[in-house]
């Protein structure tokens, strides 16, 4: 079937007249008719990725409390940023814009380069997040497609073509509709949209200021896109957890490599993770120390975007001894970099940590 043609600049003008009367109010936006600071935007535009905006919120007023500007940022150690970022998940993306903060103050000057390219050129950041901080930060023509965009482009052309294959199709649309003029503004317009009106599953399209564009607007189908190619189950993966207890009540933290998965960041020991069950005794022999370890009862789950993982937890106590690793009572764990995975281990266990930001300790130290 031919599909109805959106005339770009009509499109423009009815989407950007709703934005200027209903746009959010987010932290990271400037007033209407100020310029964004990049630095800003790029920090939020990190910080969304694969999180909501109401996550992301109190973080970013965090990080910008305490690192008002990128050389700020860049003279901050790996540690410090890591610990901040304790609890939005997806640590690569912090490990990531320490290193775009020093690459920026460094051999930038401490300004971003104002095109797609030379963004793309820098530590974390992709086609999506080039586009978005050209468009928003230095108003350039960039076609911004994120979930909330491919959602409504979809919804206009009613486009039967499922996700993930409809990407393409879905960036060609959403770059034939946006202008030369207010190109930021019909970004974040696009998004916000998305976020206030054409919702996911109950788009409310009476209040919809493009729905005289849209091939099913008003109409039950129109939850229905875009069309979703059917989920694939994620794999299972196991491992053991090592509970190493001191008389003291302290336990053993190591560091995780660098790279991969929660690279850089605290846990307790354990076994590799792997889709084939441990055996008590091939668990033993990942163990950091021979001793007498109990089983705990139970197992701890999450969910990474590729696998859920189950783990089960041995426990033990030991005197002194010259294992590798930082020993830590419990209730100062939350100082340390602990993903969520290992609070969860750390629950389990009998012992809630909260993260502890370090804004949070400075203004205890000086109360
Ligand atoms: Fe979305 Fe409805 Fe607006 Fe179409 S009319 S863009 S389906 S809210």
């Amino acid at each position: 079937m031919a599909r109805r043609p959106i005339p770009p600049d009509a499109f423009a003008r009815a989407l950007l007249g709703w934005y200027d009367r209903h746009r959010r109010h987010l932290p990271w936006r400037a007033e209407r008719g100020r310029r964004s600071d990049p630095y800003r935007v790029w920090l939020s535009e990190i910080m969304l990725q694969q999180t909501t905006v109401v996550t992301v919120g109190p973080y970013f007023l965090r990080f910008l409390e305490r690192w008002p500007s990128i050389d700020r940022l860049a003279a901050a150690s790996l540690d410090e940023v890591l610990q901040e970022w304790q609890g939005l998940g997806y640590y690569a993306r912090a490990r990531n814009l320490h290193r775009c903060a020093r690459v920026v103050t460094e051999e930038h000057g401490g300004r971003f380069p104002d095109d797609e390219a030379g963004l793309r050129a820098l530590p974390g950041i992709g086609l999506y997040t080039s586009a978005a901080i050209a468009a928003i930060a230095f108003d350039r023509p960039a076609t911004v497609v994120d979930g909330n965009v491919e959602r409504v482009v979809a919804r206009l052309y009613a486009l039967e073509t499922p996700l993930p294959a409809a990407k393409p199709e879905l960036r060609r649309l959403a770059a034939d509709l946006t202008p030369d003029k207010r190109p930021g503004d019909f970004a974040q317009a696009m998004m916000d949209l998305g976020a206030l009106i054409c919702v996911p599953s109950r788009p409310n399209c009476a209040i919809c200021p493009v729905i005289s564009f849209c091939a099913v607007g008003g109409k039950k189908k129109a939850g229905d896109y875009p069309r979703r190619a059917p989920r694939k189950t994620r794999p299972l993966r196991q491992g053991v957890v090592f509970w190493v207890e001191r008389a003291d009540g302290a336990v053993l933290l190591r560091r995780r490599a660098e790279a991969g998965l929660l690279g850089g960041l605290m846990e307790f020991p354990s076994t590799p993770w792997r889709e084939e069950a441990w055996t008590t005794d091939e668990a033993l022999a990942e163990a950091p120390l021979k001793a007498d370890w109990q089983s705990v009862a139970g197992l701890v789950s999450h969910g990474f975007t590729h696998f859920e993982l189950e783990l089960g937890v041995l426990r033990t106590k030991v005197g002194r001894n010259k294992l590798d690793g930082v020993w830590v009572r419990p209730d100062e764990l939350g100082r340390h970099a602990l993903p969520t995975l290992m609070r969860r281990v750390a629950a389990h266990m009998g012992h809630q940590v909260r993260p502890e930001r370090a804004a949070e300790r400075r203004l205890r130290e000086i109360s």
